[in-house]
């Protein structure tokens, strides 16, 4: 029996280098008691993030009990593997959450006969379906559930195959599962939700969580690029598609409808918290390793020196960009092209001025301008290679202004991104401690 995520919402927080743990758990807590927000936490990293940090995840959830008893805080508390693919699959075989990525299987096409197989165990899938809780129908002809069945059939098949090499590798089946079909180009119609959910139901995989790629840009960090009424419309549909699958398709109660946000979407966090409550559903919002944005910012008001060391790597970021080509394994780009594209660097300060910046406006500058931002989000990869930097992260002085910074960017998507229980109209949650 896997673990099951209950009816609370969960938040995804990124964890790239370890010390960022406490003051996350702390955020949660005030959540819980200040801001009546009672959430599961999961942190996530990626097997990428992994080794570009140095900093393993099993090294960090066995310190996280430590880390969490240090801090006297509570809460439900989870590592996910982040989008796991066949390769990374068993590096995550102490995750008790695991994201099984299959938006490559979206290349491929199903055959005819297993779409044929597929729509004869689903006729009720043809024509209209009242979607539960909103006003809202799908019309789907036999023409669209054939061609969504070939389109969506390899990755379902995928997902079966990921869950059941988990499975093996673990001896056990008491992990959560999410997938994610959300690195694609184009986003995911309610429809093509209903056939992939169906599909799933069919083989058997008790998935908790699905991550469609949704309207517009979700760039790490920055606020969402696109227009958010489409973009909630869609998510909506989404809502209401997954708790149609619950009670159709006898899937998890606690299934829901998982948002890889990148972290700082404030315009479209709004719009969830109200389209939760519109339904009365709970929902997984993922945020993105930007905790280390928050800890760079927090460096350059730490005084003289951190601050001529965050200037430094500003400076080694500046230069790795302008001088390298992203073929090269050195650029920072190298894994990251899609985002470094985006980043202009004539919209940027030289590094001459930057050394010359006092600590308010340095801040600023990291908060505010979003090529700087961009190209501070992948210059983490030079953390391992600065080991004064990384001794200034973990300097407890530092720490004291570092670590406010990120407890509060927890809590501010917190509150965005939910609905307090109150607006739910639930009396005395229990906290469920874990580990
Ligand atoms: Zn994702």
């Amino acid at each position: 029996m896997p673990l099951i995520l209950d009816n609370r919402n969960s938040l995804g927080t990124g964890v790239r280098f370890t010390e960022v743990i406490g003051p996350i758990a702390r955020g949660i807590q005030i959540l819980r008691e200040k801001h009546d927000r009672n959430l599961i936490t999961l942190f996530n990293k990626s097997a990428r993030e992994e080794d570009l940090t140095g900093e393993s995840l099993k090294s960090q959830m066995s310190g996280i009990k430590k880390i969490i008893k240090q801090e006297g805080v509570s809460g439900t508390f989870y590592f996910d593997g982040d989008h796991a693919n066949e390769k990374t699959l068993e590096r995550f075989n102490n995750c008790e959450y695991l994201t099984l990525d299959v938006a490559d299987a979206l290349k491929e096409q199903g055959t005819t006969t297993e779409a044929n197989d597929f729509i004869s165990n689903y006729k009720e899938l043809l024509g209209k379906i009242k979607l539960p809780g909103i006003n809202e129908v799908i019309d789907m002809s036999l023409d669209d559930l054939f061609d969504l069945s070939c389109r969506y059939i390899p990755a379902a098949n995928q997902v079966k195959k990921l869950y059941n090499k988990a499975k093996e590798l673990r001896g056990n089946d008491t992990f959560m599962v999410e997938v994610s079909i959300d690195e694609t180009d184009k986003s995911q119609t309610p429809k093509e939700m209903l056939v992939m959910l169906a599909l799933l139901s069919d083989m058997g995989v008790p998935i908790q969580a699905i991550a469609p790629k949704l309207h517009g840009e979700f760039y790490k960090g920055l606020d969402h690029h696109g227009d958010p009424m489409k973009c909630l419309e869609e998510y909506r549909l989404h809502l209401a598609v997954a708790k149609y699958a619950v009670q159709e398709f006898g899937m998890p109660e606690s299934l829901r409808i998982s948002m890889h946000s990148g972290s700082d979407k404030w315009t479209i966090y709004d719009y969830v918290r109200g389209a939760l409550l519109e339904q009365s559903t709970h929902a997984h919002v993922k945020t993105a390793g930007t905790h280390w944005l928050a800890q760079v910012e927090g460096l350059a008001q730490c005084g003289t020196d951190p601050r001529k060391i965050t200037a430094n790597l500003y400076e080694k970021m500046y230069y790795n960009i302008k001088d390298k080509k992203p073929d090269d394994p050195d650029s920072l780009a190298y894994l990251y092209q899609s985002v470094v594209a985006k980043i202009n660097l004539d919209k940027m300060p030289t590094p001459k001025k930057v050394y010359q910046m006092g600590g308010a406006e340095f801040a600023e500058l990291l908060v505010k301008n979003p090529h700087v931002r961009m190209g501070m989000h992948i210059a983490f990869q030079f953390v391992k290679g600065m080991p004064v930097l990384r001794g200034a992260m973990q300097d407890q002085r530092n720490r004291q202004i570092i670590d406010p910074i990120i407890t509060n960017n927890v809590i501010q998507h917190g509150i965005h991104a939910f609905p307090s229980d109150s607006e739910y109209g639930i009396k005395d949650r229990k906290c469920i401690f874990v580990p």
